[in-house]
């Protein structure tokens, strides 16, 4: 049965209230047939989900801190207790494989975790006698309603980058998803209802560029949190500072594993595969440049080839599949017109996943197998576009030096990872290379949500990355108190409220 999907605004779904609103398509990746349908909101729709965080604004700044964890703790249970119909919903509209779908509801719900500790990260500092009688202190403060700006390829993870921490923090919040898979976030929106979330605190509407300008251009939204690509994050973060507004927007990546002689190669290898080709490379922090040392790369390009060899590609509700399909057709195109842009300009095609094959014969679905270009200059296209799709380049280098001359010459600065057995050697990567993320001998390293996720270079536009203790600062602004109480003392000299006896 075709699903449609609309706005959730004030607790409760919303169908729009213009005349003609829009609606998009929802594709099922792995067969290629539209699914569904979801509203795209205009203005109007927009207007509606501000005006019922800002209502909710002043009653949920005031309640109280461990009212505030409460909530949270009773969300944190209901995500985690629906975190495989959650991880259902993810794969059908975008393709991951169910168990890497599970993996990403699992990310998002430690960030709701680290919310969960809001009494702690919220408290302020206390100078007592900065002068005679002065005390000074200092409160963090919600900012009001906040907007949430949201790609496809984590469309539970990265909103609980962002939301958590905001609506711990006294914010209230808007939404707006990937309208290419905008489900889960609806069933968010019901499970913080469940557990007990005031109305207008956490809305959802869906939609398209129409939807983000409303957002960036409403007097009421206070700051706005942005992940996708490069060049939407570069106008996120100029129209929504040129509109006063508080911004943080990361962007792109090509993440880059530098594999030196002296590395194990049956984990690199291994990394190589799981952080390349998991999701089908649809991950900001995917693996997309292999940068081997000359003199061990034919040896991993071979370990790697062997692995893609037995790397079952399939639907992502087949339990026996380790990687879906792309996310769309239009996308699946672009991706695999790398793989011949690569060869025209003198890459070799070590590995076509054009000929990989799909279980259950993949029908009509958007299916491109795990790729690898080898002798990948860093001119040709498939090195300086981010593909974002199942494709490895590989480029060789003789050298530490080098690979971190090459690795650092790239615009982006996402995620990084060395493969190496030097302790002196990582330590050296560690310190020097440009890249906000860094890995050793760990192909993906996301920060814990106690730690910040974010870039550098082209990768962040702003200067906060996402949970952590950059969120908590993010979502608050801090009032700096000077108080001075003088002792009342009562013209004669007497004691207060001393009179006769
Ligand atoms: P995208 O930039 O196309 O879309 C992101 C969001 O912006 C969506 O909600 C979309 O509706 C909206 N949008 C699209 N075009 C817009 C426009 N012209 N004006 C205003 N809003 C617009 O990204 P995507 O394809 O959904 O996601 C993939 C990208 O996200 C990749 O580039 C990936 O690297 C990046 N990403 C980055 C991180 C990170 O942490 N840095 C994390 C996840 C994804």
């Amino acid at each position: 049965m075709s699903k449609h999907v609309t706005h959730w605004i004030g607790g409760k779904p919303f169908a729009g209230s213009s005349a003609e609103q829009r609606r998009a398509d929802i594709a099922d990746p792995a067969t290629g047939i539209v699914a569904g349908t979801v509203d795209l909101a205009g203005p109007a729709e927009v207007g509606a989900a501000v005006e019922a965080a800002r209502e909710a604004f002043p009653a949920w700044r005031d309640a109280s801190l461990s009212a505030r964890a409460s909530v949270l703790f009773r969300f944190r249970e209901l995500v985690d207790r629906h975190s495989d119909e959650l991880a259902r919903i993810i794969s059908a509209e975008h393709g991951k494989v169910v168990s890497d779908a599970a993996g990403e509801v699992a990310r998002g719900l430690e960030v709701a975790e680290f919310a969960c500790g809001i009494p702690h990260l919220l408290k302020g500092g206390f100078s007592e006698n900065v002068s005679a009688r002065v005390d000074a202190y200092s409160i963090p403060q919600p900012l009001g309603v906040v907007a949430a700006v949201t790609p496809f390829n984590f469309p539970a993870m990265v909103p609980m980058w962002m939301f958590p921490v905001a609506i711990a923090c006294g914010n209230t919040v808007v939404l707006k998803p990937s309208e290419k898979d905008p489900s889960a976030a609806v069933r968010l929106a019901e499970l913080w209802a469940e557990a007990g979330l005031p109305d207008g605190v956490f809305n959802v509407v869906h939609g398209d560029r129409s939807a983000v300008d409303a957002l960036l251009e409403h007097r009421d939204v206070k700051a706005v949190s942005f992940v996708g690509s490069t060049p939407i994050a570069r106008y996120i973060y100029a129209t929504a500072a040129a509109n006063g507004k508080r911004v943080q927007a990361l962007g792109g990546a090509k993440n880059h594993m530098l594999v030196l002689p002296d590395a194990d190669l049956e984990a690199a290898a291994d990394a190589a595969v799981s952080a390349g080709f998991g999701s089908a490379g649809e991950r900001c922090m995917a693996i997309s440049a292999v940068v081997a040392a000359e003199s061990v790369a034919d040896d991993l390009l071979e370990r790697i080839r062997r692995r893609v060899e037995r790397l079952r590609v399939g639907p992502g509700d087949d339990e026996r599949s380790e990687m879906g399909p792309l996310v769309t057709r239009e996308h699946r195109d672009r991706v695999a017109g790398y793989l011949e842009s690569g060869v025209r300009e003198g890459a070799t095609l070590a590995i076509d996943g054009r000929t990989h094959p799909v279980l259950g014969g993949g029908g009509g679905g958007f299916w491109l197998g795990p790729s690898l270009l080898d002798h990948v200059s860093p001119r040709m296209a498939c090195y300086t576009d981010e593909i974002f799709g199942p494709v490895l380049s590989m480029l060789r280098v003789p050298d530490l030096d080098a690979g971190l001359e090459l690795i650092n010459a790239n615009p982006y600065g996402n995620g990084t990872a060395v493969f190496t057995g030097d302790g002196a050697a990582a330590r050296r990567f560690q310190n020097e290379v440009e890249v906000g993320m860094v890995g050793i001998n760990v192909p993906i390293p996301v920060p814990m949500a106690y730690y910040s996720f974010g870039g550098w270079k082209d990768s962040l536009f702003g200067d906060s990355h996402m949970h952590g203790t950059e969120g908590v600062h993010f979502y608050t602004r801090t009032k700096a108190v000077t108080a001075r109480w003088r002792s009342a003392a009562p013209a004669g000299g007497g004691a207060v409220g001393g009179g006769a006896s």
